[in-house]
């Protein structure tokens, strides 16, 4: 999808994506389908994701008709207890920005000189700053507010999210846009239970379990965390080489299929029935696959931006 300017936007997901391999790149963004049948882990986090939105804009909240009861009895929890765990967040930080839209040139990392048919975008779960000051940072420090569901939490997990070129990106344009510096992110991680249902108990106890578990403090992890200064430096570079990768790609019109990402995340990849198949094309009119926006959420973005200045602290 290109921008206002026919540039092409590449956004942290497409990069992702074609690092993993250049033929979901391909099928996702140059093609723009995806298949009708989401994963419920991606379906769950994206409620999850529109209930802290609503959360913190203020505004009521209606749930996705399409989670299973497990999910929705999960999101029954986290929308029962979060409001109670973090009452006192309003003493803590101000909330700048919500499901905040960014985007900007991509430099080059030596001359300076911005790419002439690729941008950068991206969207930002929340902008906060500091009422007082906390774990290290200072009153009136902004932070990036970053909301995340897992299913194990632990050490590694928040070790690995301080190299994490996305958060590093945000940081980068985000400061680029406001002419302010930004101090870190606030990480608010809700872990997914992992009960299972016994063979004494009824779906609607089982369920009822699920929701009860939601109400405990255990589940729900915040954690501040500063970038290093050489990362900051190293992600242009990261960035600029990506675009130069993704750029040649589609320029030669050659995305390779790497075999090695078919199974990732212990599942078989969405694009492998077009990947497998000797006519795609007929796959792609069977009805499993249906067009998507490259960048949907971008689009859901900027429509949620111009609410964005009237969001309250709450
Ligand atoms: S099925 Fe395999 S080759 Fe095809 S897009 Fe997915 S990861 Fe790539």
């Amino acid at each position: 999808m290109p921008n206002g300017n026919g540039k092409t936007i590449l956004t942290n997901s497409a990069i992702t994506a074609f690092k993993a391999c250049p033929r979901k790149y391909y099928w996702r963004y140059i093609r723009e389908v995806e298949a009708v049948e989401r994963p419920e882990a991606l379906l769950l986090g994206t409620a999850l994701h529109g209930y802290l939105e609503a959360h913190y804009r203020q505004l009521p909240y209606t749930p996705p008709i399409d989670l299973t009861p497990k999910s929705q009895a999960i999101l029954k929890g986290v929308r029962e207890y979060y409001p109670i765990l973090y009452m006192d967040d309003l003493d803590l930080f101000e909330p700048i920005a919500v499901e905040k839209i960014i985007s900007g040139e991509i430099r080059n990392p030596v001359s300076g000189r911005p790419a002439r048919e690729y941008v950068y975008g991206g969207k930002v779960d929340g902008l906060v700053m500091l009422k007082k000051d906390a774990e290290g940072f200072k009153e009136n420090d902004l932070l990036l507010l970053e909301h995340k569901s897992a299913s194990k939490v632990d050490e590694a997990y928040f070790e690995r999210l301080q190299l994490d070129s996305q958060l590093l990106l945000y940081s980068l344009y985000l400061s680029r846009e406001l002419g302010a510096h930004i101090a870190g992110t606030l990480f608010n991680v809700i872990q997914k239970p992992s009960l299972r249902q016994k063979k004494s108990e009824s779906e609607a106890e089982y369920y009822q379990r699920l929701r009860l578990e939601m109400n405990w403090p255990e589940l729900y992890h915040r954690r501040y965390l500063r970038f290093p200064e050489m990362r900051m430096q190293e992600i242009q570079k990261e960035l600029w080489s990506a675009k130069n990768i993704i750029a040649k790609a589609r320029l030669e019109n050659v995305f390779t299929m790497n075999s090695g990402a078919c199974f990732d995340y212990h599942r078989k990849c969405d694009y492998w029935t077009l990947c497998s198949s000797e006519d795609p094309e007929m796959i792609l009119e069977g009805g499993q696959f249906q067009h998507q926006e490259a960048h949907v959420e971008l689009i859901g973005a900027a429509e949620g931006n111009q609410a964005e200045t009237a969001a309250e602290p709450f």
